[in-house]
């Protein structure tokens, strides 16, 4: 009898305790836990937050997909198959992720008439945004003769070999290769089974489901100033439900020659960085990359004509202009100041 008392007390006591056990590791795996991964890459920073009640940390695997993305279209390295495209090595086959790329530019280089097209690589090295710095601006006959060289039409991909109507053009993915990673990354960690996430490359962001408050993850947008790099203030905020947005704006990146601000925007129809008052364009979209290359093509074309284009497209964008007294306005579809 006592034996069977002490023995029903003991399972007692164990069936408690094991259910206490089992209710406690229940709120364990309902408490979020989110994990933080941050460095540089890209020559920008990045910021990662996913929740993962196992806690993994994929940083090895975010390392090896900037890795491959380098390898593949990274104006920076001079072995990347992007860089011996340029050089028309022979024999050069493009990899998967710079024939998705490509692909995206050319469906919007089409749809935008040509403000956005990665063909303008000459351009750019001439006016000095990539790894050429220090020479004088090009002259008007110099931009004559590099814009022969300018056009998404001009190239093509025939399985997997770019094949260029002149040996001279060289191709430039900046515009829309750090969205492509955000989407790269997105993409690996839902195959992780990760549902809640932001990852941000540079100013370029995708998110989905919530953050540790269980609300949607919030964005802010950079103000234009003229002094990004000792002043940080925000344009706006916004919850951001399961999309991506990425801004392009002349004021972030210029270059300085006889005293003028040179914008890294480049107009392939004149072969001259941008000049008009438009600052900023935010792009809401479903995918980075897009978001990316639409930013680019809508500040190219200025503010009236990315209106018109960003409501055709069904885009949502944001744009930051300067009035003539200089002061900053706001011009946005419908959608996006939802
Ligand atoms: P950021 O996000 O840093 O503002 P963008 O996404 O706007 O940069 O890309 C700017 C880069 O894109 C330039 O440095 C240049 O390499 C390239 N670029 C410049 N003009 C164009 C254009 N019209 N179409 C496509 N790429 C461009
Ligand atoms: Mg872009």
């Amino acid at each position: 009898m006592t034996l069977a008392i002490k023995y029903h007390t003991k399972v007692a006591g164990f069936l408690l305790k094991t259910l206490l056990l089992l209710s406690f590791s229940a709120c364990r795996q309902e408490a979020p836990r989110y994990t933080q991964l941050e460095g540089k890459a890209q020559g920008t920073t990045f910021h990662i937050n996913y929740r993962n009640a196992r806690e993994q940390n994929f940083s090895g695997q975010v390392d090896s997909l900037f890795r491959r993305i380098d390898k593949s279209m990274s104006l920076w390295d001079s072995t990347s198959i992007i860089s011996r495209v340029n050089r028309n090595e022979p024999g050069v086959v493009a990899d998967e992720h710079l024939i998705k790329v490509y692909n995206r530019s050319r469906e919007i280089s089409e749809r935008s008439g040509g403000a956005f097209d990665i063909t303008v690589g000459p351009l750019v090295k001439a006016w000095g945004f990539s790894y050429k710095k220090g020479l004088p601006p090009p002259d008007s006959t110099k931009v004559d003769t590099l814009l022969q060289l300018i056009g998404f039409q001009k190239i093509r991909l025939e399985n997997g070999v770019f094949v260029k109507n002149h040996p001279a053009m060289e191709i430039d993915v900046n515009a829309i290769a750090q969205g492509y990673t955000v989407d790269l990354i997105a993409r690996f960690l839902e195959q992780q089974g990760i549902h809640d996430y932001l990852v941000e490359i540079g100013g370029e962001v995708r998110s989905a489901g919530k953050n540790e408050r269980g609300e949607f993850w919030k964005i802010g947008i950079d103000k234009p100033l003229d002094n990004p790099e000792q002043e940080r203030l925000l344009q706006t905020t916004l919850s951001l439900k399961n999309r991506s947005l990425a801004t392009s704006g002349s004021y972030r990146k210029f270059v300085v020659r006889d005293g003028k601000k040179y914008s890294h925007a480049i107009d392939p129809a004149t072969g001259y960085p941008i000049t008009h008052n438009l600052l900023s364009v935010s792009v809401l979209a479903d995918d980075c990359a897009s978001a990316d290359a639409y930013a680019t093509a809508f500040l190219v074309m200025g503010m009236d004509k990315a209106m018109q284009l960003a409501q055709k497209q069904e885009l949502e964008i944001y744009c930051v202009y300067a009035d003539e007294k200089g002061a900053l306005q706001v011009q946005a579809t419908p959608g996006f100041l939802k």
